[in-house]
Parts: C-alpha cells; structure tokens; sequence
C-alpha cells in the first residue's frame, strides 16, 4: 500500500500561515498592553536594569512563542550566556523595542507605578497563556536567555518552531 506524505512546501505553508496568524493575535495583545502602559506613563531610566540580570540580580522569563517572534523578526548576534546581558541591550536601551516579550514591556524601573505595571503583566500574561490553549501547544514559560540561545539554533537548522498539531 502506497502511503502518500505530506508534500514539504505544503507543510512549510501550513507552518507559515499557523505562525502569523499566532503572531499577528500576539501583536494585538501588544498593541493593547501598550496602550494601557501609556495610561500610567512610567518613566524610563535609560539605566539597563532590564537587560543587564547579573548585576542588577533578576531573570527575565518569557513564554516560548514570545523568544520565536523575536527570533523570527530580528536577527540574534551570538552572544556569551555567561556574562547574564540581554544581547539586545545597546547602550543602555532596548534595541529590539517593538518586538519586545511582555516582561520586558511591563517592567519599568519607575518605583511609583511598580503595582499597576505589575498587574498588567498578570493581566497579559494569563492572555498569553491562552493563546497557547487556542493553538494546542505546550505551554512554557522559562528563563530567556536560554531559550533564545535555543531558538536561534533552531531557526537557523529549521526557519520555523512552533508547529501546529495537525501538521
Ligand atoms: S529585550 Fe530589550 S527590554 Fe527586554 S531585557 Fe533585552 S534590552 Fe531589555
């Protein structure tokens, strides 16, 4: 009996069209996010807390669709995991801004807006998490750097990662 595979472009469209339709949902909880943080207002430092986790002592987490949208739209120089500096950290600022994963987009050094700016993480994260249940992956949610030292080999090995389960 003849078994007839699925045809490799077929598949890679398929990928393709699952992912921006994913993408193009996350952006939108961006957008609003966005919009709600500009209500409060922080204030930006211009320090690098966010980016440089040793010296400042905190880890950045982020979900997994999060790391492959920044790793689909902006390339990743290879960097060194040891020294515990976000590689899109330039001069102090965000080089990355508009693709930047949610904890990035509510963290703000600014001590006068720390509850507020806390609760819309909550509030995003858990719309986050159900656009992992709407497109059946697993969810994780997991220390950055890693993560992206992982999607960056893997996007260079296979251009996509998140695959949809009918595929
Ligand atoms: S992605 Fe941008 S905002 Fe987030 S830690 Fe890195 S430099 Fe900071």
């Amino acid at each position: 009996m003849k078994i007839d595979l699925p045809d490799n472009s077929i598949i890679a469209e398929k990928e393709t069209a699952h992912n921006d339709q994913l993408f193009s949902e996350l952006k939108e909880l961006y957008c609003l996010l966005e919009h709600e943080v500009s209500l409060i207002n922080p204030r930006c430092n211009k320090c690098g807390m966010c980016g440089n986790f040793g010296e400042y002592d905190h880890v950045l987490y982020a979900s997994s669709v999060e790391v492959d949208y920044v790793t689909k739209n902006v390339s990743v120089h290879d960097f060194d995991i040891s020294r515990d500096v976000c590689p899109f950290l330039k001069n102090d600022l965000c080089s990355i801004r508009n693709f930047r994963m949610l904890s990035c987009r509510a963290f703000y050094c600014d001590e006068r807006h720390k509850d507020e700016t806390q609760s819309i993480h909550e509030k995003y994260h858990r719309l986050i998490k159900t656009l992992y249940n709407k497109y059946h992956l697993e969810w994780e949610y997991s220390p950055f750097l890693p993560q992206l030292k992982r999607f960056k080999s893997n996007t260079l090995k296979n251009g996509n990662i998140i695959l949809p389960p009918d595929i």
